[in-house]
């Protein structure tokens, strides 16, 4: 008689007892790497995730572009995960290496998405070297410029816009040092200390200013300068005001002639306060205009200057020179001295209360 294998009572609890445990141990990893499948990150990541033991940390907040796709990666650190949770993904060279060495420093999450947004990978390591605290604070500011950086640490003035506006600018360095020099013509030329025309610069279409709004035969302004100019000028008889071009055009020579005649007559101190270096003068351009009007000798005192303060922008013309703004432009308040630059730039610059210097650097300049 064959002898039936029957297992006895304690065994068949004893395989019972093994078999659930063999389930219940290969149904929860299941479970949870289709949860976190579910939850967008990739299948191989999933079982990474589950294995390391990071399964509760990830499930319960966002998908994190940076865990799925760095935790098998040998940078990955087990004591950044939750940075990491937080930190948006960027597809930049060495990412993973990089906000482990932000995360080092103590640079913050909204720091390291701001540094991943914005900067180039060369001035990425420059953050590096020593935890910048105001790094977002420099970010932030529209017109941040990354070469500029070093310059806005040492000029800092306690306002970050006026700061990298102003070093932008260029006022951190002496006049008339390291400027741009440029052969090109536009009618948004900036012409200052800091930024001049080299010889072979030609201005082109200049034309005569009519006889009824010049004091002589010897006014030239770029062809569009002189016809707004002409109509301002006409407007303005219409309502009673005089308002004559008195100096415009000049040459790098004629601004020589000048230059010299004032060194002999006053000496250094006061061409350097009072008389612009040749290549260096707005009136270079054809779009500036010193404006006379018979009604007074002091142009500040007229009427005329008034009015162009009022209406000059409705014509493309901006005060150039405000006693406001001398620390910006480096000349000493012009009353007299008004600048062409188109209506809507002019207008632009009327309503928000700038100086050409600004409006540049916050618009022009890239
Ligand atoms: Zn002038």
């Amino acid at each position: 008689m064959k002898k039936r294998l029957v297992l006895k009572l304690p065994f068949r609890i004893l395989f019972s007892v093994i078999a659930i445990i063999v389930i219940v141990t290969a149904y929860f990893p299941i479970r949870s790497v289709f949860k976190l499948v579910n939850h967008d990150y990739n299948f191989f990541s999933s079982v990474e995730i589950y294995r390391r033991d990071l399964y509760e940390e990830v499930i319960d907040k966002e998908y994190s572009e940076i865990v799925d796709k760095y935790i098998k990666d040998d940078n990955f650190k087990k004591e950044n995960l939750d940075m990491y949770m937080d930190i948006d993904y960027y597809d930049r060279k060495n990412f993973l290496t990089n906000i482990n060495k932000l995360i080092d420093l103590k640079y913050t999450i909204d720091d390291i998405n701001l540094i991943n947004s914005k900067v180039s990978d060369e001035f990425y390591s420059k953050l590096f070297d020593e935890y910048v605290y105001d790094i977002s604070k420099y970010l932030n500011v529209d017109y941040f410029k990354e070469k500029n950086f070093d310059r806005y640490k040492a000029y800092f003035n306690g306002n970050y816009e006026k700061t990298v506006l102003y070093v932008n600018i260029g006022l951190d360095k002496d006049y008339y040092t390291d400027t741009n020099m440029t052969s090109e013509f536009s009618n948004t030329i900036l012409v200052n200390k800091y930024n001049g025309i080299t010889e072979d610069f030609v201005v082109p279409d200049l034309v005569q200013i009519a006889s009824d709004c010049s004091v002589d035969d010897e006014e030239y302004m770029t062809k569009e300068a002189a016809t707004a100019f002409e109509k301002m000028c006409r407007d303005a008889q219409k309502e009673g005001y005089d308002i004559l071009a008195n100096s415009t055009y000049r040459d790098i020579e004629a601004q020589q002639r000048t230059w010299d005649l004032y060194l002999g007559l006053y000496g250094q101190s006061y061409n350097d306060k009072y008389v612009t270096k040749p290549g260096y003068s707005e009136h270079h351009t054809g779009l500036s205009v010193d404006i006379k009007s018979k009604n007074a000798n002091i142009f500040k005192s007229s009427k005329e200057y008034k009015w162009m303060l009022e209406n000059g922008h409705k014509y493309g013309f901006i005060h150039r020179y405000p006693e406001s703004k001398v620390d910006i432009t480096g000349i000493a308040s012009e009353s007299w001295h008004f600048r062409y630059v188109g209506k809507e730039i002019a207008t632009y610059i009327y309503e928000n209360n700038l100086c050409y210097e600004e409006y540049y650097a916050m618009f022009l300049d890239k």
